[in-house]
C-alpha cells in the first residue's frame, strides 16, 4: 500500500514504480473519497490529477529531467487561481468565477512537477478562524469531527492532516496558515510579506496577504517554498532578494539566541496547559544550549484592534470589485430599481455576515470624519510595532510563542461573539503586520487529546534561519 512520509522518500518511491505517480494519485483519490464527510475539498480534479500523473510517469520513464516537485499531489485552498478552475473563495459571489490565469505560484508548481489534486473550502474571502464562514459548510477537525480545523485555509489543513494531500498551499493575512496548522497537527509556513508573488491570489487585505505552506514536516516546506518563492513582474511588492535553496540549508546543529514575550505567556486568554507545556519546553531548549530569554513586550494588547483596523479598510476597498457589474454574482432586479439597488442587491445576496460585517467596518475606518482617529492611528501603532520587533530582532535570532491561545474549539462554540474570536488571533496577526516570516510546529498534544504548536518567528528574508531552528525543535520534540 502507499504511503507517504516526506517528498525525498516519496521521490525514492517513484524511481523504483514506473507507474509511481498513477499508484500516488489513485491513492489520494481514495482517501478523498473516504473522508468526503470532513468538507476538506469543494472540488476534486480526479481526471485531470490521473492524466497528469501518467504524463509524468511517462516522462520519466523516457528519463527526461522533472523539476523539484516531480509528482508531488498538492490541493489549493480556494483563493488561489488555477487556470480553467473555479476559483470561488467561498463565497456566492464568486461562485461560478472561473480563473483565466494561473496565480506565480501555480504556475511554479507545476513547472516543478506537481500534480494539483484539487480545491479547499475555506473562510469565505479568508476571513475567519475557524472555516465556519464558508458559503459551503464547514469543515470538520479529523482528529475530533465536533472540533473546528481552524480557519481560514480550514479546508487545506485537513487535506494534509487527514492524508488527503502531501502538501496544501494557503493563504496567511493574520494567521491562516499556521492557526489551522497549529489545530490539526501539522506544519505551516507564512513566508516573508512578499517572498512568494500575490499575482492570482483573491485578495483580502493586500499588505499583510502572504501565500503560504502546510506540510507535514519542515523539510518538505522548505522545498516546496524554494519552488514557489521569488520575483515576479507581476506583483511589484514580491521581494527581489535571490531565494536560497532552503531544504539543503536547513542545518541543526546550530545554537540560537531565542527571545519569548512575557505578555505572550502571562496572558489571561491563554490556556494554562499551553502556557505550561511551552515553559517546560523552553528549558528543553536551554538545555539543548540556546538561550532563551524573556523580554517586554508591552503593545501586545494593541495588535489585535490594530489588525482588524487595517485589515478591514484594505478588504473594504479589496472587495468593491465584486459588486454583480464588475465580477460576481448579480441579483434580479424588480421594477424601478436603479443601478445603486443593483450593487446593493447583488452585494447583499452574494456576501456573507462575516464578510459584510468586515466591509463595514472598513468603509466605516476609512469615512472621512473616522480616518484619523482610526486607520492613520492604527498605521502609527504598526510602525512602532515594526520598528520595536527590528530592535528584538536585532538581538535575537528567533522569537517563540504560542500559535493560538486554545486547542481548537467545537464548532458552534465562538459563532455568537464576532470579538472573541478576533481576541483568539493575538499570536498570529503580529507577524503579518510587521511582515516577517513565522511557522507553527506541531510540537504538543493537549490532555483533551488536541495537538497544539509552537510558533517561531524570525526577520525578513530569514527563512533559513526559521527552518533550521523548527528542524531542531521538532527533533527535540521526542
Ligand atoms: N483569523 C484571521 C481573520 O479572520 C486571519 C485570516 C487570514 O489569515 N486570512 O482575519
Amino acid at each position: 500500500m502507499f504511503s507517504f512520509t516526506t517528498i525525498k522518500n516519496y521521490q525514492s518511491f517513484l524511481a523504483t514504480h514506473a507507474d509511481g505517480c498513477k499508484i500516488a494519485v489513485d491513492y489520494y483519490l481514495s482517501e478523498i473519497e473516504n473522508n468526503k464527510r470532513l468538507n476538506s475539498f469543494l472540488e476534486v480534479f480526479t481526471h485531470e490529477a490521473r492524466e497528469r500523473a501518467a504524463f509524468l510517469d511517462e516522462e520519466r520513464k523516457a528519463g527526461k529531467p522533472s523539476g523539484k516537485l516531480h509528482g508531488v499531489v498538492v490541493a489549493l485552498k480556494d483563493v488561489i487561481s488555477y487556470k480553467g478552475h473555479i476559483t470561488s473563495a467561498s463565497s456566492k459571489i464568486l461562485e461560478n468565477y472561473t480563473a483565466v490565469y494561473n496565480a506565480t505560484a501555480v504556475e511554479k508548481l507545476l513547472d516543478a512537477g506537481a500534480i494539483i489534486i484539487g480545491r479547499n473550502n475555506c473562510d469565505e474571502f479568508a476571513m475567519g478562524s475557524s472555516n465556519e464562514n464558508s458559503a459551503f459548510g464547514a469543515v470538520k477537525n479529523a482528529i475530533d469531527e465536533n472540533r473546528v480545523p481552524g480557519g481560514s485555509s480550514g479546508g487545506s489543513a485537513v487535506a494534509v492532516q487527514a492524508g488527503m494531500s502531501m502538501i496544501a498551499l494557503g493563504s496567511d493575512t493574520g494567521g491562516s496558515v499556521r492557526q489551522p496548522a497549529d489545530f490539526c497537527g501539522i506544519v505551516g509556513l507564512k513566508p516573508t510579506y512578499g517572498r512568494v508573488s500575490r499575482y492570482g491570489l483573491i485578495a483580502y487585505a493586500s499588505s499583510f496577504d502572504q501565500i503560504g505552506i502546510f506540510s507535514k514536516t519542515v523539510e518538505d516546506a522548505a522545498l516546496v517554498l524554494e519552488v514557489i518563492a521569488g520575483d515576479d513582474a507581476f506583483d511589484s511588492t514580491a521581494s527581489q532578494h535571490p531565494v536560497p535553496a532552503y531544504s539543503s540549508e536547513i542545518e541543526s546543529g546550530k545554537k540560537y539566541r531565542i527571545a519569548y514575550f512575557k505578555e505572550a505567556l502571562e496572558n489571561k486568554a491563554l490556556d494554562t496547559e499551553i502556557a505550561g507545556s511551552i515553559r517546560t519546553y523552553i528549558q528543553t531548549l536551554q538545555e539543548d544550549g540556546h538561550q532563551v530569554d524573556a523580554i517586554d513586550f508591552e503593545l501586545l494588547d494593541y495588535i489585535v484592534p490594530v489588525y482588524y483596523v487595517l485589515t478591514t479598510a484594505e478588504a473594504s476597498s479589496n472587495l468593491s470589485r465584486f459588486d454583480g457589474v464588475k465580477y460576481g454574482h448579480r441579483a434580479k432586479l424588480a421594477e424601478g430599481d436603479d443601478l445603486n439597488e443593483l450593487y446593493k442587491k447583488s452585494r447583499s445576496e452574494g456576501f456573507g455576515k462575516e464578510v459584510q460585517r468586515r466591509i463595514i467596518l472598513g468603509t466605516f475606518v476609512l469615512s472621512s470624519g473616522y480616518y484619523d482617529a482610526y486607520f492613520t492611528k492604527a498605521q502609527q501603532v504598526r510602525q512602532l510595532l515594526s520598528e520595536q520587533t527590528r530592535a528584538i530582532l536585532g538581538q535575537y535570532d528567533a522569537i517563540i510563542m504560542p500559535t493560538v491561545p486554545t486547542p481548537a474549539f467545537k464548532i458552534g462554540e465562538k459563532n455568537d461573539d464576532p470579538i472573541e474570536m478576533f481576541l483568539a488571533d493575538i499570536y498570529t496577526v503580529f507577524a503579518n503586520l510587521v511582515g516577517i516570516p513565522a511557522i507553527s510546529i506541531p510540537l504538543f498534544t493537549h490532555s483533551n487529546g488536541m495537538p497544539f504548536g509552537l510558533q517561531v518567528l524570525t526577520s525578513q528574508h530569514k527563512e533559513v534561519s526559521l527552518l533550521s531552528i523548527s528542524e531542531r525543535m521538532m527533533q527535540l520534540k521526542n
